[in-house]
């Protein structure tokens, strides 16, 4: 009988970076036109399959010459073909050994329906699981105070797809440690002003609460300061990882030692360059200790600064 550990390694070999397993009961509060029970309600696993984001993928918007890069190997190629690929490596492993499974890639939950359901009490297609849920379902980070998925290996670099197995496997236990130092630079480093303190509420996954910021995602749609709109779908929420807010977050999670990826240098080597809403050059403040989300179990009580 395969393991989790069997499963794991053979993930690992495929070229995940992380790996994480939850069980079906993790998603017992999840909507049916999110929940991945609705796909497969003979999965007895969700497997999270991850593959990070180089930091090297971000250096040339981090300095502001150069985005491609990114785009191609910290989101297009990273999710369609290098992820696909592990992903598929997987669920080949799986099916050899005779368990069902059903791989599902990143679009967003936002686009739901895409059809009307085809049986009474059933959800209409197409029925999207959210990645970064499962993703902590799996035991595998939290959401952080920027509304972004942060691990403890890479902070928020990191792309995740799922398989859904029938396969029954020893379930991860979800990270008993948080990462999010609600240092406020997330907030601070935005130069359109889109995510707000005072708009804090609680997000609760897989029956974890996180504290995290409002964001007015028109803003995020219309910034020039490395996001990029959501590929698959344009209701989809944009990808951020390369914008300044989440570039602002890799560093500070860096600097306080909050990742095990660690480097020889540090990633932000002199003040951001930032736009603002008309696409012209302005100023934020990423080195003070802004802003409105204080947290007396963050970084700077850490380090008795609090
Ligand atoms: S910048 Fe600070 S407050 Fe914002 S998500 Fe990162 S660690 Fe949390
Ligand atoms: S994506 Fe742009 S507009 Fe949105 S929070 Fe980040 S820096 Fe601000």
């Amino acid at each position: 009988m395969l393991t989790a550990a069997d499963v794991k390694e053979a993930a690992r070999a495929a070229g995940a970076d992380l790996i994480g397993i939850a069980s079906p009961e993790r998603f017992a509060d999840v909507p049916p036109e999110r929940n991945p029970m609705s796909i497969f309600p003979e999965a007895r696993s969700v497997i999270v399959v991850g593959r990070r984001i180089t930091r090297g993928s971000l250096r040339g918007v981090e300095e502001g010459t150069h985005f491609n890069s990114f785009h191609m190997f910290g989101y297009f190629s990273l999710d369609s073909d290098f992820l696909a690929l592990t992903t598929f490596s997987l669920v080949s492993y799986l099916e050899d050994r005779g368990w069902e499974a059903t791989p599902l890639f990143p679009y967003p939950p936002e686009a739901h329906p895409q059809g009307i359901p085809v049986r009474d009490g059933q959800p209409a297609p197409n029925v999207y699981p959210d990645m970064d849920y499962a993703a902590v379902a799996a035991g595998l980070g939290e959401i952080g105070y920027c509304r972004v998925f942060l691990s403890p290996q890479y902070g928020p670099r990191q792309r995740f797809q799922l398989v859904l197995t029938d396969l029954e496997l020893e379930p991860d236990p979800l990270l008993p440690d948080p990462i999010c130092g609600f240092c406020g630079k997330c907030v601070a480093a935005c130069p359109l002003g889109a995510l707000h303190a005072e708009r804090d509420e609680q997000l609760v996954v897989a029956g974890r609460s996180f504290r995290v910021c409002g964001v007015d995602w028109a803003k995020c749609r219309s910034c020039q300061n490395g996001a990029v709109p959501n590929r698959y779908h344009p209701s989809g929420k944009p990808e951020r990882t390369a914008a300044l807010c989440i570039r602002t977050c890799l560093d500070a999670l860096e600097r306080n030692g909050k990742l095990s990826n660690r480097f020889a240098h540090e990633f932000r080597q002199r003040d951001p360059w930032a736009l603002d809403h008309f696409g012209q050059a302005t100023m934020v403040d990423t080195s003070s200790k802004a802003t409105g989300c204080a947290d007396p179990g963050g970084f700077r009580a850490q380090k008795g600064e609090a």
